[in-house]
């Protein structure tokens, strides 16, 4: 077997013969020293023509999982592997990564000329691809399963290997129809062995990767969904625009990162906000010209510190390794949401951030969403019990990731980089609040048989004689005024926290207080509520905290993720320069090239011989050939 075979120590093979040992081409081809978690499982499983499916968080490395295994295969003599992937508008740059390292790879989609498109597909035939890309509807064309039946029948049909398999899954908001029609692959070609892969980690999502795909026989690798490095964070909705500047005025200056934001219209309002303010936004949502889309996609991947202002239809295949940060300004719809998104923050395994702001007028716009859409009871109640499991980490006073890895079925101990680790919140007992929240909700209602909204209520328990107060007599209301002790914002965190809890419903078009059944419960002082101090200035983080080190200038000078001397950084600065023009020659982003840590590393160890130079993680065979040498003068050897 391929995988089993004892690697020589470190040694590259010898030029003749390239090796098809894993743990070779990892060296070789990417310049690597060791593999990560279960990516050696799965690639001996896989070498071994085994099925397999892989479910690691974002940033988890499952490239190589199907990358090793396809030029291992090839070079014992086993043809293309073919790569299904729905990311048409990224198959260029993951195309582009691979070719940078010397792997013949090719994509093969709509945004091809017919001449290229027709060289391809002579290179595929000719067996001497390594690794073909497509989307799915195309390779379910007769014209290409013909190709394909040409390859089989020749035994150069090696692996299939389906990314963001949970694409075939109506489970989450990735859904492809045409992900359906993948089963047939296996149907007609079924001794070639196959890898599926996805960062979509629940039960229901891999039961349908299962069952649609025919993986019944896969060995299933699952890897820990944690993510050490992304630092949580979760602020009480204030003004969120002053909130949001100052998170990236204070700790992200002149960083890469991604701002959420539910509609369209907000995307576009945020983005351009941020610009009157100076920050190099862009907007993205499905409702933007596909030329525009692709235009702001490129520049996010291929310059420095753009901020995507964006809907969730922005992000899925994503590569960059350096996003610094994922900001929420409206809340998900649950929490695989939540943990995808803010999971395309750090892949380069660096300090990242998840912020997110969240309030009462959150709480009450996801609940309605649910309430009106036409969908069916059974769609709605897991809907709500989704959103409730969000609601309880937004609400939380304890580790925010012990509660996230436990949703996904994970057990953990207090992280440490989160806020409620780093600074833990004081809590109020808000039980008597609550009662007199909701007897005056309950009162209302008596009066004059109607319900108000949360405007209303505050004024009546703080006992504001407002026009409106007076208008409904609501000042001879025995609640009037019992909540004189207690502030706006403190009153609107009370009542965020029954809503949240379900005690209370907003509902029609003014958003106007109901109780719920579960209401009496509190109201009998069964049940006690806990609620965060609203804290005024949220804890701030010192830069140095994070372990950086050198002046953070600001814009594009960012520091590299390596502590490095004076001259260190006029290395690292030059090296970055030189990077830039090479990934502009090849049209590239500059991370194909090389990762910052590995310029950083090259700075820091100023490598003055080739040999030293290979011995830089991230620097394989195919880019020390190319690049060696101008890496030296760079470097001033
Ligand atoms: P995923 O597809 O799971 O989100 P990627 O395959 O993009 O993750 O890998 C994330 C990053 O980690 C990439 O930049 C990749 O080069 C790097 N990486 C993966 N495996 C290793 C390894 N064994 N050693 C060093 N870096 C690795
Ligand atoms: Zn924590």
């Amino acid at each position: 077997m391929l995988a089993t075979r004892p690697a020589p120590d470190a040694a590259p093979a010898a030029a003749s013969a390239p090796s098809a040992v894993p743990l070779d081409i990892l060296r070789q081809v990417f310049g690597y020293p060791a593999f990560r978690g279960q990516q050696a499982a799965v690639i001996e499983q896989v070498c071994a023509g085994g099925d397999a499916l892989v479910l690691m968080p974002t940033g988890g490395g499952k490239s190589l999982c199907y990358q090793v295994p396809a030029i291992a295969r090839h070079r014992a003599g086993h043809g293309v592997t073919l790569v299904v992937s729905p990311l048409i508008a990224l198959m260029h740059d993951q195309v582009g990564a691979l070719e940078e390292a010397g792997v013949h790879a090719a994509f093969l989609n709509s945004t091809l000329e017919g001449e290229d498109a027709r060289r391809i597909e002579r290179e595929l035939l000719g067996g001497r691809l390594v690794l073909l890309y497509a989307a799915p509807e195309r390779i379910l064309t007769p014209r290409f399963l013909a190709m394909l039946d040409s390859l089989h029948e020749r035994g150069l049909l090696s692996l299939v290997a389906i990314d963001e398999a949970h694409c075939v899954s109506q489970w989450g908001h990735d859904f492809r129809e045409e992900y359906l029609g993948l089963s047939q692959l296996h149907e007609r070609y079924p001794t070639v062995p196959r890898i599926a892969l996805t960062a979509t980690a629940d039960d229901h999502t891999r039961a349908d990767i299962v069952e649609r795909l025919a993986l019944g026989e896969a060995r299933q690798f699952v890897a820990s969904f944690d993510r050490p490095n992304i630092r949580y964070q979760i602020v009480e909705k204030d003004e969120p625009r002053r909130q949001l500047l100052r998170f990236l005025r204070d700790e992200h200056e002149g960083d890469a990162g991604i701002v959420y934001c539910q509609s369209r219209k907000k995307v576009e309002e945020t983005a351009a906000w941020l610009s009157d303010e100076g920050i190099p936004a862009l907007p993205y949502h499905a409702g933007l010209d596909a030329e525009v889309r692709r235009r702001h996609q490129d520049r996010f991947l291929r310059e420095e510190g753009i901020v995507m202002v964006a809907t969730i239809a922005f992000g899925m295949g994503i590569d960059k390794p350096d996003v610094r940060f994922v900001a929420h300004l409206d809340l998900p719809k649950n929490i695989e949401g939540y943990y995808q998104e803010t999971g395309r923050a750090g892949r380069d395994g660096a300090p990242a951030d998840a912020w997110m702001a969240y309030g009462l007028v959150d709480v009450v716009n996801q609940r309605r969403m649910i309430d009106e859409s036409p969908a069916g009871d059974e769609f709605k109640r897991l809907q709500r019990s989704k959103l409730d499991a969000l609601l309880a980490l937004a609400e939380a006073h304890d580790c925010r990731r012990v509660r996230l890895l436990a949703y996904f079925g994970e057990d953990s101990t207090a992280c440490g980089n989160c806020d409620n680790c780093l600074s833990p919140p004081a809590v109020w007992d808000g039980t008597e609040a609550a009662r007199k929240a909701l007897s005056c909700i309950y009162r209302f209602r008596q009066h004059g048989g109607i319900s108000f909204g949360a405007g209303h209520l505050i004024d009546v328990l703080r006992g504001k004689l407002t026009e409106k107060v007076s208008q409904h007599g609501h000042e001879r209301l025995s609640t009037f005024g019992i909540g004189a002790d207690l502030s706006e914002v403190q009153w609107r965190g009370v009542l965020r926290q029954l809503i949240a809890l379900g005690h209370v419903r907003a509902e029609g078009e003014y958003n106007t207080l109901e109780l719920s059944d579960s209401a009496r419960a509190v109201l009998k002082g069964d049940v006690s509520v806990l609620l965060r101090v609203p804290a005024e200035a949220p804890p701030r983080r010192g830069k140095s905290s994070r372990g950086k080190s050198g002046a953070r200038a600001s814009g594009k000078d960012k520091p590299p993720p390596l502590p490095l001397d004076e001259p260190g950084l006029e290395r690292f600065a030059a090296l970055k320069a030189w990077r830039a023009e090479i990934a502009r020659e090849h049209n590239l982003p500059a991370y194909v090239v090389f990762h910052d840590a590995t310029l950083a590393e090259m700075a820091r160890e100023c490598p003055d011989s080739l040999d030293a130079l290979a011995g830089i993680s991230g620097v394989g065979a195919k880019k020390l050939e190319a690049y060696g040498r101008e890496i030296l003068r760079v470097l001033g050897h």
